[in-house]
């Protein structure tokens, strides 16, 4: 049962094969047995799941249908939850329960999904291996050596140890689509404003997306349909009507123009990736599409640009963890500069704290200009380049990453060393563009991901291709072993 897809789930359940609760049960021992070895939860909410699982087929059997009406998913730890832990990997919010449900949540349990619980993830989202959470480090489950990525770890090492078919994520410089290259999924970052983002606990706001974590585009395309949308609590929400998903997987690719930047494949890019990219393009070509050369010249900027912009908004949002009114408070303060600095100080790890740091320096008067300024100069710069390679091209394919899933604890002494892995898929927040990571194959039996970047609300295009293309190959079925 655990390794069925959310379409096959959905096709179960319109059957009568099983019901939404036998499922869940099924799962959720699943869960107890294996995420030992993983650590990819945070919460089980077990009692909450039963409750929805036997409120969706009581639906079903009053007549009603619906793709997720049943179907088992997860949360990352950062949407919230009305009152269960809503933890962000830290200990700052260890205590916190939500007085709400976030937008995402509300909307996925309205659509009858069933919460198994709440995943791990980088302390705040800020990470690509997910060590820095509070909870500790997730294991990758195609070998327990290596990091699942992050900061989405929980949700990408569940999904691909079929502890569930689909979770949600979010993405503010890659944590849906890196975590997916890891770990063998399929991840989509939607455009920004086209998942709500009230009640998901701000990381980077001008950057932060929420989106779905899976096994194939098909089941993205069911995932996102129950998360996106327009949402009056959230004013960067966009008012764009949400098309069918599922409905655009059908397309052919005969004439599709893909655009492959020439700065993708720099110094930087393991060849053996670099060989895959090459195979996918190939597969893609025999499906009818048409390669193009492009050039995105700002690309080299990009990753200082993030690491000022994500910082700087990450020190504003954080300020508000202050002891005061939730999360964690030191014991005895002497006063209330103590309170403030000694909370702080026990509640946030080392990376959230370097970049609170690192975020205020760029914000204060003195350096604003030199860094903060300049840095969304940059970022236009990136955009405009985006625009200009889509007046060419439909769509732009590339690697996810440079190099395959790190072994764990081998770039904890160099913060900056994690930061250039994010290359390829850093852009596509600094633009706001929606961005897709699928299974290519394998390097020394670790997961390689190919990203494919579409213009504004072109969600359904990236979710074809991707259909399509795994309707000719088999990477992403592959089960990692032991699993
Ligand atoms: N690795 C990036 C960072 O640490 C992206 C994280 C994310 O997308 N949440 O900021």
């Amino acid at each position: 049962m655990h390794q069925m897809t959310l379409a096959e789930i959905a096709r179960g359940l319109a059957d009568k094969k099983f019901s939404s609760e036998e499922l869940t049960k099924v799962l959720l021992a699943r869960i107890t047995q294996l995420d030992p070895q993983l650590n990819s939860f945070i919460s089980l909410t077990e009692e909450l799941a039963l409750e929805q699982a036997k409120a969706a087929d009581a639906r079903r059997a009053n007549g009603e249908s619906g793709a997720l009406l049943g179907a088992p998913i997860a949360h990352k730890d950062l949407f919230c939850t009305l009152g269960i832990r809503t933890s962000c990997g830290s200990k700052m919010l260890d205590n916190f329960k939500a007085p709400y449900d976030a937008t995402v949540v509300a909307k996925l349990a309205a659509a009858g999904a069933v919460t198994l619980g709440k995943t791990n993830m980088d302390e705040f989202a800020m990470g690509s291996a997910n060590e820095s959470s509070w909870y500790g480090a997730v294991k990758n489950p195609w070998n327990l050596e290596h990091v699942p990525g992050g900061s989405s770890g929980g949700s990408a090492a569940a999904v691909a140890a079929r502890l569930l078919p689909a979770a949600t994520a979010t993405d503010t410089g890659g944590s849906i689509r890196q975590p997916a290259a890891f770990t063998n999924l399929t991840g989509l970052k939607p455009t920004y404003g086209r998942v709500s983002r009230w009640g998901m606990i701000a990381y980077a706001s001008s950057l932060d997306q929420g989106g779905p974590l899976a096994r194939t585009a098909e089941d993205c395309a069911i995932l996102l349909q129950g998360m996106a949308g327009f949402d009056q609590n959230d004013s960067t929400s966009i008012d764009e009507p949400v098309p069918d998903y599922s409905a655009s997987l059908g397309d052919s690719l005969q004439g599709l123009r893909i655009g492959v930047p020439k700065e993708y494949f720099s110094a930087g890019l393991d060849p053996r990736i670099a060989e895959l990219i090459q195979n996918s393009i190939q597969e893609l070509q025999k499906l009818g599409a048409v390669i193009k050369e492009i050039s995105l010249p700002n690309m080299q900027h990009a990753i200082p640009a993030y690491y000022v912009i994500a910082p700087a908004e990450a020190s504003s949002n954080l300020s508000r963890f202050d002891g005061v009114r939730f999360g964690h408070r030191c014991e005895n303060p002497e006063n209330l500069i103590d309170l403030y600095k000694r909370s702080r100080g026990e509640g946030f790890g080392t990376e959230v704290q370097r970049r609170i740091m690192v975020g205020a320096y760029a914000l204060s008067a003195g350096y604003y200009d030199a860094y903060y300024l300049k840095a969304q100069k940059i970022r236009r710069l990136v955009k405009n380049d985006f625009m200009a390679a889509f007046n060419e091209v439909d769509i732009i394919l590339g690697p996810t990453t440079p190099n395959p899933a790190w072994k764990l604890g081998a770039k904890n002494s160099d913060p900056v060393a994690a930061y250039l892995e994010d290359v390829y898929t850093i852009t596509a927040n600094l633009a706001g563009l929606p961005g897709l990571s699928m299974p290519a194959g394998f390097v020394d039996g670790l997961p390689v991901g190919v990203q494919l970047l579409a213009p504004y609300f072109q969600e359904g295009r990236l979710l074809n291709v991707a259909h399509q293309y795994q309707l000719h190959t088999d990477w992403h079925t592959r089960t990692p072993q032991g699993f």
